[in-house]
């Protein structure tokens, strides 16, 4: 098969020819018809995680928004059926510990590999094949009638956005949510809160990315480059929003996102830091303690709450193909990743192999 392979952290990715996956016995292969690329694999591609002793190794594959068809069974594998369409989560689990039996998969902490696409034991897919491990337990079974992009455009953005606000923070209808940073997973999160009832306010300091997040249907937008945002959020939401998530990760939009939150508001972490704070942000704690503020994080989607999301998709309540600003081949990968390091791409762009 052909992938485009981590030789060394920020040079260009190689495409080239590589052997095929070998399926385990409780995996399977799957054929790649569509697969993001999102922010995580250009932190990935520039080495960054080595704080948190992650950094991914050289002679990985990255890609870890895939959805596409399967062509491989292992046989122990029950539910899942060749040629069966699938999306596959970036969090994998083992399905049999006690965090992914009591329904949180996405924090797995068996021993199994827990990160497609980051990991040597989980090969990702800007590839044309991939595997899967442990299909039962992490594989989200398609329709035939959704389009692959759609779903890779879902990836770990949509999932992550919704676990975020919706298990995570409690975000509920007539609340105010404050989405700091509309890249991929900003302008998703506008999208949950939408279909949630929220009311959101979206700050980001490009005018392209504010007039994105409009059209999906922020309520008020704030440039962060032209006033403070907490002081904005504050004004807009009558004395700060109930949520506040960062999407981007950086010191400053994580501060920002946790003060513009109300008394006993919630502020969610998504964004994954830079290396500028290698993996901490210092918070202010005492004002957090006085007005009871909540810090939480986020990490992508139980696979067992993908019904939900899948449903609706179906309801046509959100619509993740209007963020696809771009498909790209794979031999396009390397370019476009490397185009993420200037903020140069807006929305979501997909390879479609
Ligand atoms: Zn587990
Ligand atoms: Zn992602």
């Amino acid at each position: 098969m052909r992938a485009a392979v981590l030789r060394e952290h920020g040079e260009p990715l190689d495409v080239t020819e590589l052997p095929d996956p070998t399926c385990d016995p409780d995996g399977v292969v799957v054929e790649v018809e569509a697969c993001g690329i999102c922010r995580s694999d250009w932190h990935s591609w520039m080495g960054h995680g080595e704080w948190a002793d992650d950094a991914v190794p050289a002679g990985q594959i990255l890609g870890h928004e895939p959805a596409g068809r399967v062509v491989e069974v292992g046989d122990r594998v029950e539910t899942i059926r060749e040629g069966d369409r699938v999306a596959l989560p970036f969090n994998l689990a083992c399905g049999s510990c006690g965090y992914c039996q009591t329904g949180h998969g996405n924090v797995c902490t068996g021993d199994h590999p827990h990160a497609l696409g980051f990991e040597p034991s989980a090969q990702g897919a800007f590839a044309e094949l991939v595997h899967l491990p442990s299909a039962d337990y992490n594989a989200i079974q398609l329709p035939e009638d959704v389009s692959p992009t759609d779903v890779a455009a879902l990836g770990c953005r949509f999932m992550t956005a919704y676990n975020a606000l919706d298990a995570r923070a409690g975000l509920r209808a007539g609340q105010w949510v404050a989405v700091h940073g509309c890249g991929g997973v900003g302008l998703s999160a506008i999208q949950v809160a939408n279909v949630l009832g929220a009311r959101v306010v979206a700050v980001d300091v490009r005018e392209s990315a504010l007039d994105a997040a409009t059209d999906l249907g922020a309520d008020a937008v704030v440039d962060g480059s032209a006033e403070d945002p907490v002081d904005a959020i504050r004004g807009l939401t009558d004395g700060g929003a109930h949520v506040s998530l960062d999407a981007l990760g950086v010191a400053e939009t994580c501060r920002n996102s946790v003060r513009s939150v109300r008394p006993r508001g919630s502020h969610v972490q998504v964004g994954l830091t830079t290396e500028a704070e290698k993996g901490n942000v210092s918070l202010p704690t005492d004002w957090m303690t006085r007005h009871e503020v909540s810090f939480l994080g986020a990490r992508g989607m139980p696979p067992t709450s993908a019904d939900d999301l899948l449903s609706l998709l179906a309801s046509d309540a959100v619509d993740p193909g209007s963020l696809v600003t771009k498909t790209v081949s794979l031999d396009e990968v390397p370019e476009r990743l490397a185009a993420m390091t200037d903020y140069d791409t807006v929305g979501v762009e997909v390879m479609v192999p």
